[in-house]
């Protein structure tokens, strides 16, 4: 059987190599290295995950007791963490950790200027198209594909025109009848809602389709009130909101979702330089938060493939169960937002450089990543299946422990004698540290099965012995090793062994 051990597994080999040997663990990275481990990678894994993902409250249907609504999904308690834990890092590897860029919150809703300056109200189209037999709906562009042809490098017009060509053969996947698709045409991919209780006097506005706008009309705000000078970033976490034709895919394509924008400002001239800094950046921070090198790839996109705004863009993708797809967009935006503003607005959004004496319009170098596809990465790329078809088959999420959602399980052996409070003494002290669970119903192993799902790196077992001697079952959920440890040492060693 292949080894398919995710990079995470490594960083926590050797975390564990070094700190478990320093407190008497002896040579644990040789017994990870025995244990065969699968990551299967067909489509099937996908619905695994998703099933997983019900069963244990990362990810729920939206609005599940009225029947569901389409596409939309509500996190569950571990989903939430295991969000929280991207992007907290994502922030602090983008903003607290480096001098040259600042943070922002704009508005969900701005003014609708703001979408006719950055071009979404004249372009931010999809081409769509109906069966006229069962009134589905989908994009043009995706049944192409389904049929082999490459529509990303397509202008409208040549989609429009392969599409013809092929509209007599072309099945509906709902009705299965063939050549009942009506000609694509554009559909606006923004929600728009009204502002205003007075009939009459209300102003039709749209949700964000992305971040990045909040921060551009926020330029000169930050140049003017905090010391900032270029080159610098200004970051944004937030929803964004696109009504999308055809969502799939779980929560790749969803209508409502976050994203983590960076918009960086730097000199005409320097973007390119900036562009690969981005590139490189990017892709180096999902390698350290655990994604498998063979499952990211830079896919620089053909000219005609960029939206308006752009000079150059690429893609890290990842590879999906389904394929490969676009975790994170790198785009060199040009001067074309802020100058944009300048010419809707009426307002100057020069920047003064001091160095060169110079007033330029920046150029912007922008990375956006999505977090809900982040996070799908993240489950796709440590879900593991152990032994599978024997009977101690276990499923592990086997990630990166700063990710894991609960740091660690703590059990009592049995529901009397003292245990439930010795384990208790436990949760209160190492909660302060980081999140852990409390668990007593069950077998050990059932408790052990279920934290494993969880990607929990840390069990703590809680027996008769611990009364005596104040010692606890530590146990790995990589090896299913276990060792005892003395309980005084526990908040330093599971901090260090989490944490570096
Ligand atoms: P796609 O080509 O997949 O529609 P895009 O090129 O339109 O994506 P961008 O506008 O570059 O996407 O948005 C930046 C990031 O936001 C994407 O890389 C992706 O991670 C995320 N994203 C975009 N649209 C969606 C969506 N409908 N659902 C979930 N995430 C999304």
């Amino acid at each position: 059987m292949k080894s398919l051990r995710p990079e995470s597994i490594n960083h926590f080999k050797i975390t564990l190599a070094w700190a478990l040997t320093f407190n008497g663990y002896g040579p644990v990275a040789e017994e990870i290295e025995k244990k065969p481990k699968k990551t299967p990678r067909d489509a099937d894994t996908l619905k695994d995950i998703v099933a997983l993902t019900k069963r244990r409250g990362f990810v729920f249907p939206g609005s599940e007791i009225y029947g569901g609504l389409s596409n939309t999904f509500d996190y569950g308690p571990y989903g939430v963490e295991l969000m929280r834990n991207l992007r907290n890092l994502w922030w602090k590897s983008f903003v607290l950790e480096r001098d040259d860029v600042v943070g922002l919150d704009s508005s969900i809703i701005l003014h609708p200027k703001v979408w006719e300056a950055s071009g979404h109200v004249g372009s931010f189209n999809d081409p769509l198209i109906d069966c006229k037999n069962c009134k589905s709906r989908f994009r043009a562009d995706h049944i192409l594909e389904e049929t082999g042809v490459d529509t990303k490098k397509l202008t409208l017009e040549s989609l429009v025109e392969a599409f013809r060509a092929r509209q007599e053969t072309l099945q509906c996947s709902v009705c299965g009848n063939k050549g009942t698709f009506t000609e694509p045409r554009q559909f606006n991919l923004m929600f728009s809602t009204k502002t205003g209780s007075v009939s009459g006097s209300d102003l039709e506005v749209y949700l964000r389709p992305e971040t990045a706008q909040g921060i551009f009309i926020n330029f000169k705000n930050i140049t003017d009130t905090c010391r900032v000078k270029i080159p610098f970033g200004v970051a944004q976490v937030g929803k964004s909101f696109r009504n999308e034709i055809v969502a799939r895919q779980f929560v790749f394509r969803t209508r409502e979702f976050e994203q983590l924008e960076l918009e960086f400002f730097c000199a005409p001239g320097s973007q390119k330089e900036w562009f690969e800094h981005w590139c490189a950046f990017c892709m180096n921070w999902l390698y350290s938060i655990g994604l498998k090198k063979e499952n990211l790839r830079l896919r620089q996109h053909d000219p005609e493939e960029r939206s308006h705004y752009s000079e150059n863009t690429a893609d890290i993708e990842y590879k999906f169960p389904f394929g490969w797809g676009e975790l994170w967009g790198i785009a060199s935006r040009t001067d074309y937002d802020l100058t944009q503003h300048v010419k809707v607005s009426k307002k100057n959004l020069e920047y003064f450089d001091s160095e060169t004496n110079t007033k330029y319009i920046p150029y912007v170098v922008e990375p956006s990543l999505g977090l809900n596809r982040l996070t799908l990465a993240v489950l796709c790329d440590s879900y593991l299946v152990e032994k599978e078809g024997t009977p101690e088959q276990r499923i592990v999420l086997g990630m990166n422990p700063k990710l894991s959602p609960v740091k660690v399980g703590i059990f009592p052996l049995q529901k009397k004698d003292g245990l439930p409070e010795l384990a208790m003494e436990i949760h209160r002290k190492l909660s302060k540290l980081f999140p852990v669970e409390y668990d007593v119903s069950g077998s050990i192993g059932k408790r052990y099965y279920r934290q494993d799902e969880l990607g929990t790196p840390f069990c703590i077992t809680v027996d008769y012995d611990s009364l005596k001697d104040r010692t606890v079952t530590v146990r790995l959920r990589d090896t299913t090793e276990q060792k005892r440890e003395k309980i005084d040492s526990l908040p330093e060693i599971l901090n260090r062994l989490i944490f570096s």
